[in-house]
Order: structure tokens, then C-alpha cells, then sequence
């Protein structure tokens, strides 16, 4: 069965004017890898990111914008709109009312095992507080009358397609200069040969500021340099493994993002198994494995040592 999309044409009244058949946001998951039908989904939207460059599960870089959505059961699930339908998206809606939304011509996708989604390209439609539908006016009436505004998420567009990135060898890069080359991105092929030692896989990360957060007579402090008065924290990743070529190794650390992207679950869940200090079988999994990944200088960390470590920013 394939969704049947129909533009709205008022002089036209032999087709009504929405077409679409809604799948419960919880029933979505049983649809993971299917092709064979499209998905049309009613949520209210809790949090948008912003539209940048991104890899999709195919591992090709496209424009992507992620949506969360959420049921009046508190049920949520990520969208995930891919080219010009990331572009086509307003993200600009209001945030002192619910902003509820179908979404037509979805399909559920799963990434790394782990992470169910749907994903959304050029067949995908979407309708946003039309009062009109009867269902929007149902899921409306469903919600409290208090509103929470959409969290707006900020990706840093992953913008190396025009700057075109350098492919270097481990032993090149071993030579960049911290400073000059701050903001630059190198691709690079290297095979994670194990864990740097006596390093923790995990830490506290301020809530507010990410900074790293330490002990202190109530509780924890974060330690950002110009003060940040949070006491609250997530555990979030820096994995710090040993990647080597045939010229040379380094370090490459993954953060939450990417340490989320390769591991498929967050240091969230994966705290709540292992101690920060012995390295989860999850991680130490991809030792010997071979990856293209595109990396920057961790600036703080290669200045004060002799040799620059690396920030993986993207997995190829
Ligand atoms: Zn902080």
C-alpha cells in the first residue's frame, strides 16, 4: 500500500483534499526496513535542528534537518527530512502555541541495530496546525493547555564538501601545526589499534556548557574557565582510541555525537553497565577495524603535548 498524496485545489471536489492513513508513533518500530508501504505519522513537534550536511545510512553527505516528534502519550520519535526536503522546512513556527504536524510518505529506517527513525525524502509532505483535519483538532484536544516550547538544536554544518578536505597520512598530520591549522579538516584511512591508556571512556559533562564537571563539597562543579554555576551533569563520551597507518599513530577522540554514531547508544546507557574506567566490550569491539574518517586538531590537548591528538567529526 503506498501513501496517495494530493495537492489541496479547491476547484477541485473529487479528491479530498488530505489523503493519508496514521500509524501510532509506538506501532512505528515494526516497520523498521520495510519499503513496501509509506508511513504517515501525527505528533506534536518538540525539537528541531537545524538543516546542515550530514551523512545518511548509506553513508552519502546530504542536507538533513531532524525532527523530533511526540504523541500524547509522551511516545517520541526522530524524522529525519534528507535533501531539499530538509531545506523546504520551516523551522521558523511559533513557540508559544503546540505546533502539531503530519508527516505523509515516511519510511521507518534503523541505523547501527539500535536507532529506529523514520526518514523522509522527496515523497514526503507535511501538514502543520491545519484545523481543518479532524485529526489535528483531535490530537489538539488531547494535549495540556500548557504550552513547552521546541527545543531548536544547533548542528554546526559539517561544511567540508566546499572547502574540500586533504587527504592525509597519519605522519602528515602527525607534522600540522596546532594553531595554524585549527580549523581545518583532514580526511584520513586508519585502522583503531586499541584504547589510550589509563584514559576513561566516559566523563561528567555539565549539563549547560558540557565542560567537564568535578567533585566538590555539595556535589559537582563545572570547571569552565570563565565560571558556569551548573551543578547538574550527563555522562557523555570522549573515547579516546589509538589509530595507526602505515606511517604512524595517533589519537583520535570520539564525543558524544560520533562515540553515539559508532557505538550505536549513548554514554547515558552505557554508564549504567560499565565504570567509566574498564573500556565497555561495545567500544573495544572496533579495535582492528579499518575507517575513513575526517578529523580536526584537538587544539587545548595538541598544544601542550608533543604530538597533536585528533577529533573525529565525521565517520565515513
Ligand atoms: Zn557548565
Amino acid at each position: 500500500m503506498r501513501t496517495q498524496i494530493f495537492e489541496g485545489n479547491s476547484n477541485d471536489t473529487t479528491f479530498p483534499k488530505y489523503v493519508f492513513s496514521l500509524t501510532p508513533i509506538e506501532m512505528l518500530p515494526q516497520y523498521a526496513r520495510r519499503t513496501d508501504r509509506f508511513l504517515d505519522v501525527i505528533g506534536k513537534i518538540t525539537a528541531i535542528l537545524n538543516a546542515a550536511v550530514a551523512c545518511n545510512t548509506s553513508g552519502d553527505l546530504m542536507m538533513r534537518r531532524l525532527i523530533t516528534l511526540q504523541d500524547e502519550k509522551g511516545n517520541t520519535v526522530d524524522l529525519s527530512l534528507y535533501g531539499q526536503r530538509a531545506l523546504e522546512f520551516d523551522a521558523d513556527i511559533g513557540q508559544n502555541h503546540h505546533v502539531i504536524a503530519i508527516f505523509v510518505g515516511t519510511v521507518m529506517k534503523i541505523y547501527r541495530e539500535d536507532y529506529k527513525f523514520l526518514s523522509g525524502t522527496s515523497a514526503c509532505r507535511w501538514y502543520i496546525n491545519e484545523n481543518d483535519i479532524p485529526a489535528m483538532r483531535t490530537f489538539q484536544r488531547g494535549l495540556p493547555s500548557q504550552v513547552t516550547p521546541i527545543k531548536k538544536l544547533e548542528l554546526l554544518s559539517e561544511d567540508y564538501m566546499e572547502q574540500g578536505v586533504e587527504e592525509k597520512t597519519l605522519f602528515d598530520l602527525k607534522q600540522i601545526d596546532p594553531l595554524a591549522d585549527k580549523n581545518k579538516r583532514f580526511q584520513c584511512t586508519v585502522t583503531l589499534i586499541s584504547t589510550a591508556e589509563k584514559e576513561q571512556w566516559c566523563y561528567r559533562a555539565c549539563r549547560v556548557c558540557n565542560s567537564k564537571m568535578v567533585p566538590c563539597d555539595d556535589g559537582y562543579e563545572c570547571t569552565k574557565i570563565d565560571g558556569c554555576s551548573c551543578k547538574q551533569y550527563d555522562w557523555k563520551y570522549k573515547v579516546c582510541f589509538i589509530g595507526a597507518d602505515d606511517t604512524y599513530s595517533l589519537q583520535f577522540m570520539f564525543f558524544e555525537k560520533k562515540g553515539v554514531e559508532l557505538i550505536g547508544k549513548s554514554a547515558e546507557t552505557l554508564r549504567k553497565q560499565y565504570d567509566p574506567r574498564s573500556i565497555p566490550p561495545e567500544i573495544s569491539q572496533w579495535i582492528n577495524h579499518k575507517f575513513t574518517f575526517i578529523v580536526k586538531v584537538l587544539f587545548k590537548q595538541s598544544v601542550k603535548n608533543i604530538e597533536p591528538s585528533f577529533e573525529v567529526v565525521m565517520i565515513k
